[in-house]
């Protein structure tokens, strides 16, 4: 570890700013550490209103050149940085293991594989992107994606370069220039994006990345007059700030956010698939958006499905994310356990019962937890908890399934076990989220829609949708040959 750079897993990462195509260090650092072990394992660049305003600065004077570039060449340049990402998908998932305490095996097989795909994905999308020109009284209409401006991207920890990709990529594509400002608990492997970027030609000041506090960089980044477009994926607090920063020049936000979600899981469900489905939702230590944390069972089965939830959680292995073997990892950071922990004592005192875990182990890694007898107005049900902890509640029929299931304050996604595709159909019409599974767990196009409603966000990306919010769109009038205006 070195003032500018350190080796993590072998590999060596710069934890400078990336401005302008240079590197560029502030006076001060904060210290990253691994939550496998809570060792330190960097000293990281510590932002300023100063390096945010030099990003904005570069991702301005680079975008001209960029929005001018072709598609097609934008395109290139964009498989040329997924080849990048293919090449060191190694280093980039054993990097990011050790930086947020994500699984190496998903890592390995799921995301990385799936950070090159965000780059594959919208440079194809592009080349397809166009409206048909129609006719208005004999005028023509035709519809363009204009690039936008500079973007001003700001990503969470859960999963670092995933969730920075998915916006990246589409933002470049569509011809905007990036400021990029990844989460202080996991700031490595967007370092390594930067060297990737510049490898495959991307121009100088088209990606910038800004590491430091949002608390400190934040306002420099979403109150700036010169921003055009911000997309936070992140907490509902932050989201309420940025919002308001974001008002002063009126600046489109795309807002993604937590859940709440729920599964529910009808007595016509097959009840091994539901469990699956049930245990599924302690991947990555309970730190995904989408996770189906509440649990809604009918009752009918509801102590059968226990029983099998039970002697499935319990062959969980927690452990050391870089081990084969292990299912569940640590939680990101000490504060995390300590909040998690809060949530679960408070559900305990106030009558909750603990069928399995309820408390935290070694070091970072809480107990995979499940909570019953809680009351649909309780914390532990109505917030987001952002850990290994689920509750379990009892319906009976459509109508309290899906009053329970609505009755929170998100509405991100949702999640069904069910045997009768009519039944499907009617509640999920009746569900308030951005999407739905039916027997299925976190299968994500992303030809699709994402986002969620309520409190969950703000807008939708993916596909079209990506580049409906990253452009300007225009819709160009153009009069027949020697039309004439007569009043
Ligand atoms: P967070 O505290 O809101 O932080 C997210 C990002 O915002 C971080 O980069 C953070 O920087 C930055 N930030 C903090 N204060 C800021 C400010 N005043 N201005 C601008 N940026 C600021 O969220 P988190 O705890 O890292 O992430 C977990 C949350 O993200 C959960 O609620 C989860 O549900 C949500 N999430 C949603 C999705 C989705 O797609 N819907 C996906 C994943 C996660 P620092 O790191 O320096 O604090
Ligand atoms: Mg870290």
């Amino acid at each position: 570890m070195s003032e500018h750079r350190t080796t993590v897993a072998g590999v060596t990462v710069d934890t400078r700013h990336w401005i302008g195509g240079q590197r560029v260090a502030s006076p001060r650092t904060f210290t990253d550490a691994s939550p496998i072990d809570g060792a330190p394992i960097g000293e990281i660049s510590r932002g300023t209103a100063t390096e945010a305003g030099a990003a904005v600065a570069a991702a301005k004077v680079a975008f001209p050149g960029w929005a001018a570039t072709s598609r097609a060449e934008r395109a290139r340049i964009l498989h040329a940085i997924a080849d990048g990402v293919e090449k060191r998908l190694e280093e980039l998932a054993n990097v990011e293991t050790v930086d947020n305490g994500a699984l190496l095996r998903s890592h390995r097989r799921g995301v990385m594989p799936r950070v090159a795909h965000n780059f594959r994905f919208f440079a194809d999308w592009l080349l397809t992107l166009e409206h048909e020109d129609f006719a208005t009284r004999g005028h023509t209409n035709h519809v363009t994606w204009d690039p936008a401006g500079p973007c001003v991207l700001i990503t969470p920890w859960n999963a670092p370069l995933m969730l920075a990709t998915w916006k990246v990529a589409p933002a470049l594509a569509a011809g905007n220039t990036v400021v990029l400002k990844p989460a202080e608990w996991s700031p490595l492997t967007a370092s390594l994006l930067a060297d990737i970027t510049a490898e495959a030609g991307l121009p100088a000041g088209v990606l910038n990345i800004v590491q430091g506090y949002g608390s400190e960089i934040g306002d420099a980044l979403t109150s700036h007059p010169d921003v055009r477009r911000i997309s936070f994926t992140g907490s509902v607090p932050t989201a309420r700030h940025i919002a308001a920063a974001a008002a002063a020049n009126l600046t489109p936000l795309s807002l993604e956010l937590g859940g709440k979600s729920p599964l529910l899981v009808f007595a016509d469900a097959d009840l091994d698939l539901a469990v699956d489905l049930a245990v599924e939702q302690y991947d990555n230590a309970g730190q995904v958006c989408l996770a189906a944390t509440r649990l809604l069972v009918e009752e009918a089965v509801a102590e059968e499905f226990t029983r099998r939830f039970v002697a499935r959680a319990s062959r969980l292995r927690q452990g050391d994310p870089r081990e084969e073997s292990t299912d569940i990892g640590p939680t990101i950071h000490p504060r995390q356990v300590a909040k998690i922990d809060g949530f679960v004592r408070r559900a305990l005192a106030a009558g909750a019962r603990a069928v399995i875990g309820g408390h935290p182990g070694e070091g970072q890694y809480y107990a995979p937890t499940l909570l019953t007898d809680v009351r649909q107005d309780s914390e532990i049900v109505q917030e987001e908890v952002f850990g290994p902890v689920l509750t379990l509640q009892t319906f009976s029929g459509e109508d309290e399934a899906v009053h329970l299931a609505n009755d929170t304050r998100f509405g991100l996604a949702a999640t069904l076990a069910t045997g009768d595709p009519e039944r499907a159909e009617r509640v999920t019409a009746r569900l308030v989220a951005g999407t739905v599974w039916v027997n299925c767990f976190f299968v994500r196009d992303l030809k699709a829609p994402f986002g969620g409603s309520r409190h969950s966000g703000i807008g939708r990306e993916g596909g079209t949708w990506s580049f409906d919010f990253y452009c300007d769109l225009k819709n160009t009038v153009t009069a027949p040959k020697g039309w004439r205006h007569h009043g």
